[in-house]
């Protein structure tokens, strides 16, 4: 048996999107010595898109991973020390701040918060038992196991019709399944969808079922038409469920004050949060804008906000 091992750090970063990165370059930079913990996939929501073309500085677009890779390559130049272990416990009460995984106790004088979010789910058991097996939340990732199938995506806002557009690379006809007769998506999403021929949308629709095994993967969906009361089956190869994210704020709960849907609550134009010494940026926090570009912003005002606190604390 291994014993746990402890281990001091001034500031502790968890998350490698944009938010946590961008935090981690700046506080480097001013000789923080920042240790930046993530879990097993690195670079955050981005790493699952495919071409980001409303960074600024990338006038020809740019690959999300790609983008996230310069980011982390651009934090390690400055000396964060990135590191790749799941917290599973956060203690923010006394201080300083202790942070666990399995084999590590971190303790540490500050923390910047930014866990990201994480994708949605119907909540269907069917959904969950054929995930991996034709379910997915990750076009990127999935989409050319189904080269020359059908595909069906469920949502529809932007990143519904996002990944129904970029899917039409590999299937042979996508799906879009909205429960509403309106798209929530930008005008300017809804026209590529629209102009795309190999998309049809199925409006009113809610899926009601999975259909498939283990065995065979997914074979086809049962759909409720909420406008007709009428139940039908679609045969569908895979299923990719787009329906939005909720924030990765769990190991705060009862510590970090949050709003009704787990998002961390910062103060007025600021990263601080109820507890002194903690910021919080990012999506985890922000349930309106949810760019790359404003989740970089915010970490870059963490880290000021931190540094600055620090130097207020002598520590
Ligand atoms: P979103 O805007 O919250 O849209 C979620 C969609 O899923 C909505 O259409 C919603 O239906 C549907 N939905 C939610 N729960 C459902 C359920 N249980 N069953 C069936 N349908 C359900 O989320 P998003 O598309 O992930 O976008 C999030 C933010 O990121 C937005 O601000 C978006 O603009 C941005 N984004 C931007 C880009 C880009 O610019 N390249 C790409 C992706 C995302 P209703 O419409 O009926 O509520």
């Amino acid at each position: 048996m291994t014993t746990p091992t402890s281990s001091h750090k001034r500031l502790i970063i968890l998350g490698s999107g944009p938010a946590g990165l961008t935090a981690a370059i700046y506080t480097a930079r001013a000789n923080l010595s920042p240790v930046l913990i993530h879990g097993p996939l690195p670079g955050g929501q981005l790493t699952t898109t495919t071409e980001v073309e409303n960074f600024p500085g990338f006038p020809d677009g740019v690959m999300g991973p790609d983008l996230m890779a310069q980011m982390e390559k651009q934090a390690a130049r400055f000396g964060t020390d990135i590191k790749v272990e799941t917290i599973t416990d956060a203690d923010l009460r006394s201080r300083p701040f202790t942070l666990r995984t399995s084999g590590t106790t971190y303790t540490c004088d500050a923390l910047i918060v930014a866990t990201g979010a994480t994708a949605k789910l119907l909540g269907l058991p069917s959904e969950k038992a054929l995930m991996g097996y034709g379910v997915s939340t990750c076009a990127t990732c999935d989409g050319a196991f189904f080269r020359n199938k059908i595909i069906m995506v469920s949502g529809g806002g932007d990143s519904a019709c996002e990944e129904a557009n970029f899917l039409t690379r590999f299937g042979s006809k996508v799906y879009l399944v909205h429960r509403r007769d309106t798209l929530r998506a930008s005008k300017i999403m809804q026209d590529r969808l629209q102009k795309n021929p190999k998309v049809e949308v199925l409006w009113n629709s809610e899926i009601q079922e999975v259909l498939g095994s283990k065995q065979q993967g997914v074979t086809g969906v049962k759909l409720f038409n909420n406008k007709t009361k009428e139940t039908h089956e679609v045969k569908t190869d895979s299923l990719f469920v787009a329906i939005g994210h909720s924030p990765t704020s769990q190991l705060f709960k009862n510590q970090l004050e949050m709003d009704e849907n787990g998002y961390i609550i910062t103060r007025p134009n600021s990263s601080t949060t109820n507890i002194p010494g903690v910021f919080v940026c990012g999506d985890v926090q922000d349930h309106v804008y949810r760019q790359a570009v404003t989740a970089a912003g915010s970490g870059c005002m963490a880290a000021i906000d931190c540094e600055r606190w620090l130097e207020t604390q002598g520590h």
